[in-house]
This record gives structure tokens, C-alpha cells and sequence, in this order.
């Protein structure tokens, strides 16, 4: 039974908006309510998402809920019930509609996503092949309640939602309860403390908000006259909280589309009259020809700031525009920005002022964020005599108009305030306020700008007073104290040159735009700091500089909450696994050399970091968790040095100075494949002919040929693997093994991903135990650890949704473990993942290997994306960032200290010189020679096919290591190899062929292999 065929429909009984989440009334007050709509708008967004859902029913009695449900494209049931009965009659619904599959669940589900309904969905519906009347329960993250039920609607179910409901639901239920594990679906919402937990996760931007304890925020008029040292340090002590050492920027360029504006404002030099304007508006070419030449100083972010409407004042505007074609200003910007998207890579940020409901939705397929600064609340500003008279669009309610319609449709907004203009302290706070009230609401918010107001020659307000430094400071802390720690909270640097460092203490944690090419055209007389001169001032504050995008990392890694389909692609290709930016053009399985200033190890204040090194080398730390192991991999600058330090310190404890390789031969018979991975370009349908690859098979006489050549070579393993071919067998996989070892009975065969495993015990009718049994018998030396991916079910649905599931992976390799044979583990990182990912990876293999300590080594597997489908169709990032990919030895070495002795550099992903950088940071093993590499070449890399032990033993002679040929299980592969080893450990201090190397772990409950296997131990 294919899922995909299924009808799925959704049922979410809602309460009313006033009645819910009463225990959140102490911690959330009047926002409450915004916090129910917004849970619910989550969990909607996370339904319709959905690839399996085909449809959404809440039943409500709320009209406010059922217009948000309507919103979501959700049908609405107007059911005044209690919960039991909602959900009687949503699967009554389900029932008559002939709905295959019903999915009851809450609305306040945080951490919810489309790909983890997907992954609920599917792991359900694998559970209904083997019981057709399941019904399956989802546990609240306490244990005692029901999050979801799923289930066929014509079963018979009576509800039992309460307290300790999902004893309730087993025992009503009986035999035919199946339990489904989803973290994200089990994470409900109902206390002050969960509301704090949430924190801990990345989640959606418009639940951030609400991650604050009230009990410590202040009262906003009260801050008027609280000493500034004291609203600093709290304020200070709050971004760290929300942002810890790490400062970003954007590196832009500044593209004045026009100089003409409506608007008067009384301090401004940016708009210009039609007689100084010159041409009225940039061309399409001249903007992009500016944008492309920023692209090579590595801009990403393509700014656009206009003067407001031009053509409502200006004939010159107006008949340029008509000339042109355009029907306004805003219409002849969309197209440019789309010319610098399309033809530059740069992503757009639109400052184009006050905007209606529909050029809002004209220009968000062509932006990645807009901008616009509310600048005050106050309405005197607008009066005669105040800095806005005469400006229309500076009356407060059409910017306010504004990003609230921004928020309504999705739009990661910047907005700010100018301060100095004749304000009151009071007034900024209710600024501060307004903006704080739209981002509860929509959570579009994604930084605010404090910006100060600089007198100009030429202008009204020449003589006027700029504010000074301590009131930008206290407007700073005050701004963090109301936003919260979350919030990115920015002053542009280039206005206040001498004072970044007191901002800094004030608990600003962004410096904006920077641009290395064009002027501030706001703020001519103030030039950019160049970049390297603000990270050393950021440095000198014990902080680090990081590069972001335009739109702000928690946005971009949702993209399709906060991204219209036409900028999705231009984001991927510029994030970083945590939505930043990529500050290197480093490309896995491609790149030659290093980027100079990739891995730079500059020395700052440390951070946390720091403290959970030094607990993991102390031994004070016995367990590293999610969060922590997830903060590991946003490791920069002296962090980053301090991981790799750390975990090369732990590299040289276990196997010395030793690095090995083996040498083997890689056999893929077939690329011919009947699933559907979405990064593979290696596999072919039959009938497909694509591509440089066609498709092929092949027969036992040229594998055995293969074998023998690479024996001839000196090989001493064959890694075998392919396709899952649509006629192959448990028998095709035993054919091939039985022809190997009689051909070369001494070869060490180190085949079948558990893919494969899977499949041919299925195709067999066995069980894995049985199966992996028969392999070992005929003389399966060990499994590869492939197919692996990532272990999280929600990424794996959308590179491998018809591939094992996580559990059955591990399940493959736990069976492997307990028939004798011994596996290898792989992770492939840098696509559809991020850092939460990759821990979760790394803790599921860690807790495996302490179960059975059958992991040899494990391997990293950088993502090359050059011809992966799924990056061709803009769907995934290009792979991780140097930082990443070497941080992703050193993380797993950290990880998985003392339990897997071995991590793997793969030269086919790193290339050499990745290889000498992962090598220095917890790597010891430089993997196969490989002979015939087939797979990572199909996916576009470019580091051959083969890597001699020749050109590894110059590459581990240039780190200083001894360079050991090892067999597949880590014993010294020849007498020779061994005899050198032990006179080139003599001579390096090394005391004896470290204990790493003798024998399998000693921890977990691996069992023996039987004498009659004819494992690769006997050579130890
Ligand atoms: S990764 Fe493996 S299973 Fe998936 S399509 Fe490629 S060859 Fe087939």
C-alpha cells in the first residue's frame, strides 16, 4: 500500500481563543491569546505543508479560530463541543468523506513541521502493513496525554482526550495501539516551563515572541529613569541569552534605484530634485552591472533603497515610467530586482517605503526581505514645525499599515526607529512597543534599528542637535529589555565610529549592512568601516563577526513560511546549515584549495563553548545532548579552533600518531534503482539514458574480474554496493557474495548498505537476523554504514521519503552487530539539514555503539550537490561550508569518545587539502584508495577515482603522521605493514600500535563472530 495514495485528513479540535492555555496566564498576560492564534497558526502551517495531508478540518466554535483556519486553507467544522465530541464528529466527517486516514491533533503543537507530519504519516502507515486495524497514539512529551491519534476513520475509536488520556486511549484501544515516536508532535505547549523549553529549539519565527520570561521583563514607562549601567548590564545579559558571542553583518551592495521622493523629510540628503537627480531612475544594466562586480567582493545582499512614490510628485518620473512601460515606481523595481536575482545571485532586501496589500505581493517573489523604518509613533513629528510636516508618508498609521501587512503575508521585515528628531524618550518607547505588539502578531520581525539621527549640511536640521552617545545607548538597552533577548537589535556602525564597543555592551547584536563597494547614499558623510577593521573592533570586545544574509537565519531555514517559490533556490545557494551565510565559495567533491580565510583561528573572548570543552576533556561531562552538540557545529573563529584543537587532543589519545588508509576497490554493479532519492545522481531507471552515466549492470564474471584485478593491486578489501535494482533478490546479493570468496576466498568483502540488507531479506521472506546470518556464512566480512543519510525521519522525507526509515536503519545495523558482523557508520550533511540534525545523528549512532560496539569508524560524508537532483531543482543548499564539513570530524570525534575509536576524512567529498584540515581536527583514517570511485563522481565531484597509497603517504607525512595500510577491521593489513609501523612507532614516541588498532570495542554486547567466518581479526 503506497502512502502517497492515501487520502489524509487532518482533524484539530480548537478551543476558543479566550478559554485556552490558562496556565500560560501568569507567564504571557494579555498576549495569551496571540500566542494560542499563533500556536495554532503553527500547527496549520505544519498541515498544510504536509506532502501526505490532503486535507484540514478543524472543528471550532471560534470565529476568530475559523478565520484563521480558512486562512490556512483549512475547512471549518462550527461545532460548539466539548474535545471528545469535536473529535467525534471531525471523524464522522472523515468517515462520510470516505477518507482513507484520519490524523487527530492538537493545535499547539510548537515544533511541528511539514516534514515531521510526513514522517508521523508514513510511520504510521508502515505500521498498518504489519497490523491493518493499528491505531496509532503519539505521547505528549510527559508520557501521560494523547498529542495524535491516526487511524482508518471506519475503525471503531471513541475518543478520550483528558487527563492520563493515553492509558485511556491503550487501554480503550487494546491490541490494535501502536505507539508512534514523534519529538515534534509530542512537544505541546501548556506551562510557563514549556514555553521556556522551547528556547532550546529552532523555532518557527513567530512563536519566538513569546519565549520571554515575563516575570523579568520591565514595565516600559519605568525605564525611563532607571540609571544607564544598570539597564545595560541587564540588557547585555539579555542578548547573550538570544545571541551569545556572535555579532552578524550583511555584506551588501547599495543600489539607489531613484533619488526622487515625495516626501520632505526635514533632515534628509538622500532625495534629490529632478534638476540634481540626474537620470530619475537607475537602469536594469547599471544595476546590475553594480550588483555583479559586488558579487565578486562576495556580496550577497543586493540593497535597494528609493525615495518614496516619485512619480505622485515629478512629471519626469511619471513620463519615464509611461516611456518605460511601467505602470509605477514599484513595478519597474520589481523587475530590476528580478534582473539582480536572476543574473547576479544576489538576494534583494526592498526599502521602497509605504506599500499597499498588492505591491507587497508584486514584490515578495523578487525579494528575500523588505524594510522599512517606522521611525516614530509620534504624530507631533508630523505637525508644522516638526521634521515630517509635509510628508505624508511619515504619518505613523501607513508604516504602521505597512509591516503589519508585511507580517499578514509573510514578509521577514526590518523596520527601526530614528532617534534625535525631536522625540521624547517616552515616545520611543511607544515605538518600541508598536513594533513589538506587530511581531507578536506575525512574528515577521526580524530586526529592529536603532538609528541616529546625524545633522546635514544643506538640510532644515543642519543646526540641530545629534543625539548623544549615552542616549543611544540607553535607547539600545531599552530596545532589548522590551524586544527581548531574540530580537536582532542593530545600530549602523558607520554613523558612530569611536562608540562600538559601548553599543556593544548596550546588547546590540547586528551592525547591519556593510558595503566593501558602494557609499551609504542615506548617510554619504559616514563611510562604512571596511569589514576587517569591524570584526577586530567586534573582536576587541570579545566578540565574533559573523556574516548573515539579508533575510535573518531563523527565516531562511523556513522557507516556505517566510519565502515566495521564485527566491527559495537564491536563498539555499547562499545559506550555511544554520541559515547564515556562507562565507567561503569551498564546495564538497570539488574544490582544490582552501579558501585563505575559512578556517581562520583568531583569538577572542572565548564563550560557552570554552566550558563544554573543557567539562568534555575534564571528563566532568559524560553526555553531550542535542543542544549542546548542535551549538558545537556553529563553532567560529577561536570557537572553531578550540573544537578542532579538542578534538585532534582526543584523536592523539586514541590511536597516536598514526593515520591509516586501506586499500580496496569499489564495485557498484549496477546503477539501476527503483527508488527515488532525491539527491542521487547516481542511480538510472531502466529505461533512462540521461546524463554521462547510462544505465548498467553488471554480471558476476565482471565483478569477480574486478576482484581479481584489485587483488593483483594488493587490495585487501572490495566495497561493494549498488542500486536497488528492480529484479535483484536476497539471492542476487548471496550470488554475488558466494562468486567473490570462491574467487578470492582471502578477499575481505565489505558490502550491502542496509538498504540493501532490508531489501533482500524482505525479498526473501526472512528476517533481518536470518538473512544477515546467511550473508556471514557465505562470507560477508563487514556491512557498510550508507544509506544512512541523515537519521532524522523528517529530513529523510525529503531526500529518501520511499527509503528505510531511522529506525530501520539502525535496526539493520544493530542486527549486523548481533550476527558478528561488524559495520562502518556514514552521515551525508549539507542539503536539506541542519545542526539539530546532525546532533541527533550523531546521538542516535552513539547510543547504537554503546549497545553493541560493532562501529568501526565513521565517516563523514560532505554533500556534493554539482548533480544532485534535488539541488538542480533549487531544492537544497550546495553542500556544507568548509567550517562545517571539517567541524563535522571534529564534532563526531568529540561525540563519540571512547566508543568509536575511528573517524574517516573522505578524500572522494574533501579533496586533499579538505582532507589535511579534517585530518587536524579529530580525523585519523584517510578511508580506501577505491580504485573505481563511481558515485560521488556522478554527483559532479571532481578528486578523481582513485587516490594511490603513494600520494596518502605524502599527505599524512606532511601532517607528521605515520601512514599504516590497515585492514577493513583496523589490524595492520600486511607483516611488512605491521613490522614498519612498529619500527616507525618506535622512533615517534608512540608507545606500542595503540589499543584502537588491536581489537574490536570492548563496550557494548557485539557478539563473536563464529569460527567459521572468515574475519579480517586473525591479521591482528
Ligand atoms: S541512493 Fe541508493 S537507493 Fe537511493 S536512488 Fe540512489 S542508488 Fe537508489
Amino acid at each position: 500500500m503506497s502512502a502517497r495514495a492515501l487520502e489524509v485528513l487532518a482533524v484539530v479540535p480548537v478551543k476558543s481563543l479566550n478559554r485556552s492555555k490558562q496556565r500560560l496566564a501568569s507567564a504571557l498576560g494579555t498576549r495569551r491569546e496571540a500566542f494560542v492564534r499563533a500556536l495554532l497558526a503553527q500547527t496549520l502551517f505544519a498541515l498544510a505543508g504536509s506532502e501526505r495531508v490532503s486535507g484540514i478540518l478543524v472543528v471550532t466554535a471560534d470565529p476568530e479560530v475559523a478565520e484563521e483556519a480558512r486562512r490556512a486553507g483549512a475547512r471549518v467544522l462550527l461545532e460548539d463541543a466539548d474535545l471528545n465530541t469535536a473529535c467525534a464528529h471531525g471523524l464522522a466527517e472523515a468517515r462520510s468523506l470516505q477518507i482513507d486516514l484520519c490524523m487527530i491533533i492538537h493545535a499547539d503543537l510548537a515544533l511541528l513541521s511539514p516534514r515531521g507530519v510526513d514522517a508521523l504519516i508514513r510511520g504510521y502507515v508502515e505500521r498498518r502493513v504489519q497490523l491493518e486495524s493499528a491505531i496509532g497514539l503519539v505521547r505528549c512529551k510527559e508520557g501521560t496525554g494523547t498529542n495524535a491519534v491516526l487511524l482508518d476513520p471506519r475503525t471503531a475509536f471513541v475518543p478520550a482526550f483528558g487527563p492520563d488520556s493515553f492509558q485511556a486511549h491503550q487501554r480503550a484501544v487494546g491490541s490494535r495501539a501502536v505507539e508512534l515516536h514523534s519529538d515534534e508532535a509530542a512537544f505541546d505547549v501548556d506551562t510557563a516551563s514549556d514555553l521556556q523549553a522551547l528556547a532550546r529549539f529552532s523555532i518557527s519565527a513567530r512563536l519566538r515572541p513569546f519565549i520571554v520570561a515575563r516575570a523579568s521583563e520591565p514595565d516600559p514607562t519605568s525605564l525611563i529613569g532607571v540609571p544607564l549601567e544598570s539597564l545595560v548590564a541587564r540588557a547585555s545579559h539579555l542578548r547573550d541569552e538570544g545571541h551569545g558571542a556572535l555579532v552578524s553583518y550583511s555584506r551588501k551592495v547599495f543600489l539607489p534605484l531613484t533619488r526622487l521622493c515625495r516626501d520632505v523629510c526635514h533632515y534628509c540628503t538622500f532625495a534629490k530634485t529632478p534638476r540634481h537627480a540626474g537620470q530619475p531612475f537607475m537602469s536594469v544594466d547599471e544595476a546590475v552591472t553594480t550588483a555583479a562586480a559586488a558579487a565578486k567582493l562576495g556580496c550577497k545582499e543586493a540593497l535597494f533603497t528609493l525615495g518614496d512614490r516619485p512619480e505622485a510628485r515629478y512629471a519626469v518620473a511619471r513620463a519615464w515610467l509611461a516611456d518605460s512601460g511601467f505602470a509605477s515606481t514599484l513595478h519597474y523595481l520589481a523587475q530590476v530586482a528580478a534582473a539582480v536575482r536572476d543574473r547576479t545571485g544576489l538576494l534583494p532586501h526592498i526599502n521602497a517605503g509605504c506599500m499597499s496589500a498588492e505591491e507587497i505581493a508584486l514584490l515578495r517573489p523578487v525579494s528575500a526581505s523588505m524594510g522599512l523604518m517606522l521611525e516614530s509613533t509620534s504624530e507631533r513629528l508630523c505637525l508644522k514645525g516638526g521634521p515630517h510636516f509635509g510628508s505624508p508618508d511619515k504619518q505613523p498609521a501607513p508604516r504602521l499599515a505597512t509591516i503589519a501587512e508585511a507580517g499578514r503575508q509573510r514578509v521577514p521585515f526590518t523596520t527601526g526607529i530614528l532617534i534625535g528628531i525631536g522625540e521624547t524618550r517616552a515616545e520611543r518607547v511607544d515605538s518600541l512597543l508598536a513594533i513589538g505588539k506587530l511581531h507578536e502578531r506575525y512574528g515577521h520581525i526580524q530586526e529592529v534599528i536603532i538609528q541616529n539621527f546625524l545633522p546635514k549640511p544643506g538640510t532644515r536640521m543642519a543646526k540641530a542637535m545629534a543625539p548623544s552617545v549615552d542616549e543611544l545607548v540607553w535607547t539600545v538597552a531599552v530596545a532589548r529589555l522590551l524586544l527581548g533577548p531574540y530580537m536582532s537589535i542593530q545600530v549602523p556602525p558607520n554613523l558612530n565610529s569611536g562608540v562600538l564597543a559601548r553599543l556593544l555592551q548596550a546588547g546590540l547584536n547586528d551592525w547591519g549592512g556593510v558595503s566593501p563597494l558602494t557609499p551609504d547614499y542615506v548617510n554619504p558623510e559616514a563611510p562604512w568601516p571596511e569589514i576587517e577593521r569591524l570584526r577586530e573592533e567586534t573582536a576587541a570586545a570579545g566578540r565574533i563577526l559573523a556574516e548573515r544574509l539579508t533575510i535573518y537565519p531563523s527565516y531562511a531555514q523556513a522557507p516556505e513560511q517566510w519565502l515566495d517559490a521564485a527566491m527559495r533556490r537564491s536563498v539555499l545557494e547562499l545559506s550555511d546549515g544554520a541559515g547564515g551565510a556562507r562565507e567561503e565559495a569551498w564546495r564538497a567533491g570539488r574544490s582544490i584549495e582552501l579558501p585563505r580565510s575559512a578556517l581562520s583561528r583568531r583569538r577572542v573572548r572565548s564563550s560557552h563553548l570554552t566550558t563544554v570543552l573543557r567539562e568534555l576533556s575534564e571528563g566532568s561531562v559524560q553526555d553531550l545532548g542535542v543542544d549542546e552538540i548542535a551549538a558545537l557545529f556553529g563553532a567560529r573563529e577561536h570557537d572553531f579552533a578550540a573544537v578542532c584543537e579538542a578534538a585532534d587532543d582526543l584523536r592523539a589519545q586514541t590511536v597516536g600518531n598514526v593515520a591509516t588508509y586501506v586499500l580496496n576497490r569499489n564495485i557498484n554493479y549496477t546503477n539501476i534503482c527503483s527508488y527515488h532519492c532525491s539527491f542521487c545522481a547516481f542511480s538510472k531507471g531502466t529505461r533512462k539514458h540521461e546524463g554521462a552515466e547510462r544505465p548498467y549492470r553488471m554480471d558476476l564474471e565482471e565483478i569477480t574480474g574486478r576482484v581479481r584485478e584489485a587483488r593483483a593491486r594488493g587490495a585487501t578489501e572490495v566495497c561493494l554496493q549498488g542500486g536497488i535494482h528492480p529484479s535483484f533478490t536476497g539471492e542476487t546479493y548471496l550470488d554475488i557474495l558466494r562468486a567473490i570468496k570462491q574467487a578470492e576466498p582471502q578477499m575481505h568483502v565489505h558490502a550491502f548498505s542496509p538498504l540493501e540488507v532490508w531489501h533482500g531479506a524482505s525479498t526473501l521472506g526472512l528476517s533481518l537476523s536470518a538473512f544477515l546470518g546467511l550473508l556471514r556464512n557465505e562470507g560477508l566480512g563487514s556491512l557498510p554504514g550508507t544509506a544512512a543519510e541523515i537519521l532524522d525521519d523528517g529530513v529523510r522525507e525529503v531526500l529518501c521519503p520511499d527509503k528505510i526509515s531511522t529506525s530501520q536503519w539502525l535496526e539493520v545495523i544493530e542486527t549486523a552487530h548481533n550476527v558478528g558482523l561488524r559495520t562502518t557508520a556514514t552521515i551525508m550533511f549539507g542539503h536539506v539539514d541542519d545542526y539539530r540534525a546532525w546532533a541527533r545523528h550523531l546521538l542516535s549512532l552513539r547510543d547504537l555503539q554503546r549497545r553493541t560496539g560493532g562501529l568501526t569508524e565513521f565517516v563523514p560524508l560532505a554533500f556534493v550537490a554539482n548533480e544532485a537532483p534535488l539541488y538542480k531543482r533549487g531544492r537544497a543548499r550546495p553542500g556544507p561550508t568548509l567550517r562545517e564539513a571539517v567541524l563535522m570530524h571534529a564534532v563526531a570525534r568529540l561525540v563519540f569518545h571512547p566508543h568509536i575509536p575511528h573517524i574517516q576524512a573522505s578524500w572522494v567529498k574533501m579533496g586533499r587539502s579538505g582532507m589535511r584540515a579534517a585530518l587536524r581536527a579529530g580525523a585519523d583514517d584517510l578511508g580506501g584508495t577505491l580504485m573505481n570511485e563511481s558515485i560521488t563522481r556522478a554527483a559532479g565531484a571532481t578528486h578523481g577515482q582513485e587516490m594511490t597509497s603513494e600520494e596518502m603517504h605524502l599527505l599524512a607525512g606532511s601532517l607528521g603522521r605515520i601512514l599504516v595500510q590497515r585492514t577493513t577491521l583496523y589490524a595492520p593489513a600486511t607483516s611488512e605493514a605491521r613490522a614498519s609501523t612498529d619500527r616507525l612507532i618506535n622512533t615517534t614516541g608512540v608507545q606500542s600500535w595503540p589499543q584502537a588498532f588491536m581489537t574490536p570495542p570492548s563496550a557494548g554486547s557485539m557478539a563473536p563472530a563464529p569460527s567459521s567466518t572468515p574475519t579480517e581479526a586473525k591479521c591482528c
